[in-house]
């Protein structure tokens, strides 16, 4: 029988245990936590805008000058949900520019 391991989504640990269920309107799902670093997630997202890799393909788009609308679909998630991630990106780089100076 074939055997999956699931790794933290933060540290990539092996240390994971299932820490209850999330339910949603697509039913319910497992969730799992990190032992290690604590982190609390699931193994597979149903809504696109919780995926990890979807804040860095965001990320990415922006910095090569894609608009919010454009951003939004081409990765099928919501306009809040780019603009809140570019909200994030733009305070971050305030506070460098405020701690270089
Ligand atoms: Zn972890």
């Amino acid at each position: 029988m074939a055997t999956t391991k699931i790794l933290c989504s933060k540290c990539n640990s092996e240390e994971v245990i299932f820490a209850g269920y999330n339910y949603c309107k697509s039913g319910k799902k497992q969730r799992l936590k990190c032992k290690s670093c604590g982190n609390s997630f699931q193994a597979h997202y149903s809504l696109s805008s919780y995926k990890p890799d979807v804040k860095t393909q965001i990320v990415e788009m922006l910095h090569n000058g894609s608009g919010i609308r454009n951003i939004s679909h081409v990765l099928k998630v919501g306009k809040e949900t780019v603009s809140k991630e570019a909200k994030k990106r733009i305070s971050a780089n305030y506070t460098t520019v405020l701690v270089v100076s």
